[in-house]
C-alpha cells in the first residue's frame, strides 16, 4: 500500500528545495506507470497529539502550533506556513496507518520529512520526526523488536536523539562529515540503548560498489542478528548521483536492491519518504524501491557510476573500525 494525501502539496515555500513538486512529480510519473493498478494508495489519517507526544516534547508540538498559525515564516533552514502544522501531523499520521495496516509492506509518500526533528525542534525542513512518531507507536501495539534503517545521504541526529537510550535499532548510512554533523561511528547508543545506535558514515564520492559494501558488510548482518518484527525505513533519496544537496553517487540500482533485501529481513517494512531534491530523479528512485519491494517490473533510468576505488577503499577502512565497535552487540 500506498499513503498519500494531496494535502501534503500544501506545505510549500516557492524556490526551496523541499517542495511541493517533489511529490506532485512523482504521483503524476507513479500514475503514469501503472503503480496504483496494482498498489493500493491510501488517505492517510492525522497523528493525534499524544502520537506526537510519545516522541516530542510538550512545548515543540505547541510552537510548532503557534508558528503555523502565526503565517508563512523561515527559521534557519526550515519553513512554515498556515497549513504547514496540519500538513506535518498528516505526514506522521500515514506512517501510522502503514504500521496499523495488514500489510506486509507499505510505503508513507510523505511532505515535510522528519528525520531531523529532534525532541524538542524542527529543523532540516522537518517539523515532526515521521518515523519515530511510527516507532513509538509500533510499541505501543506491541511490537517488541523495532528497527529503523535510514538511508538519507543527511544523518538523522532526530531520530537518533529521540531513541538513544532506548532500545529501538537505529541504523544509518550517510555522508561524513556532512550536514548536520552528528553520525560518527562512535556514537553507538547510551543506557539501555547502548548498542542500539549503529552509525555508518561514509566519504563523499562513494558509488554503488562502497554503498552495498557497506550494506552486505554491516546493514544486512546486524538486520539478520535482530530479526526486527517491523522495520522503517527513512527512505532519503538524496544520496542519488544527481541529487544536488548530497555528495554520495549512487544510481536507482542500489535502491531497488536495498528494498528487495529488506523486506526479506524483517516481518513488515514500512518506508516512508525523507529526502530527495533532484525533481527529474526523484520519482525514479522512489519507483526502484518500491519495484523491489513490491516486485513490480524495473526501469532502466540512470547509469551506475564507474568505480571511486578511493572512496571504495577508505569505506573498507571504516567498515573495519566500525565492525570493531559493533561486535561485542551484534554478529558482524
Ligand atoms: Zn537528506
Amino acid at each position: 500500500m500506498i499513503v498519500y494525501t494531496k494535502r501534503f502539496l500544501n506545505h510549500n515555500l516557492t524556490g526551496h528545495p523541499e517542495c511541493r513538486e517533489r511529490l506532485s512529480a512523482t504521483v503524476d510519473f507513479l500514475e503514469g506507470k501503472g503503480v496504483f493498478d496494482t498498489l493500493q494508495l491510501v488517505e492517510p489519517g492525522q497523528a493525534e497529539a499524544e502520537d506526537i507526544l510519545r516522541v516530542h516534547s510538550q512545548s515543540h508540538f505547541e510552537n510548532m502550533k503557534g508558528i503555523a498559525e502565526s503565517g508563512t515564516r523561515v527559521l534557519g533552514d526550515t519553513y512554515y506556513n498556515p497549513e504547514s502544522f496540519e500538513t506535518a501531523l498528516l505526514a506522521a499520521g500515514a506512517v501510522i496507518d502503514c504500521v496499523n495496516s495488514e500489510c506486509k509492506a507499505g510505503f508513507a509518500l510523505v511532505r515535510p520529512p522528519g528525520h531531523h526533528a529532534t525532541r524538542n525542534s524542527s529543523m532540516g525542513f522537518c517539523i515532526f520526526n515521521n518515523v519515530a512518531v511510527g516507532a513509538a507507536y509500533a510499541k505501543t501495539q506491541g511490537k517488541r523488536k523495532i528497527a529503523i534503517l535510514d538511508f538519507d545521504v543527511h544523518h538523522g541526529n532526530g531520530t537518533q536523539d529521540i531513541f538513544y537510550e532506548s532500545d529501538i535499532l537505529y541504523i544509518s548510512l550517510h555522508q561524513w562529515p556532512h550536514y548536520p554533523g552528528t553520525g560518527a561511528a562512535e556514537e553507538v547508543g547510551e543506557e539501555r540503548g547502548e548498542g542500539y545506535t549503529v552509525n555508518i558514515p561514509l566519504p563523499g564520492g562513494v558509488t554503488d560498489t562502497g554503498y552495498n559494501l557497506a550494506l552486505d558488510e554491516i546493514v544486512y548482518p546486524v538486520l539478520t542478528d535482530y530479526s526486527p518484527d517491523i522495520l522503517l525505513v527513512s527512505a532519503g533519496y538524496d544520496a542519488h548521483q544527481n541529487d544536488p544537496l548530497g555528495g554520495l553517487k549512487l544510481s536507482t540500482d542500489t535502491y531497488h536492491r536495498i528494498s528487495e533485501n529488506v523486506k526479506k529481513l524483517a516481518k513488515k517494512t514500512v518506508f516512508t519518504l525523507e529526502g530527495g531534491y533532484n525533481i527529474t530523479a526523484l520519482p525514479h528512485c522512489i519507483y526502484a524501491s518500491l519495484a523491489g519491494l513490491y516486485s513490480l517490473k524495473p526501469e532502466t533510468f540512470d547509469t551506475p557510476q564507474s568505480e571511486n576505488s578511493h572512496a571504495t577503499g577508505e569505506v573498507e577502512n571504516r567498515i573495519q573500525n566500525i565492525r570493531e565497535n559493533l561486535s561485542i552487540y551484534w554478529k558482524v
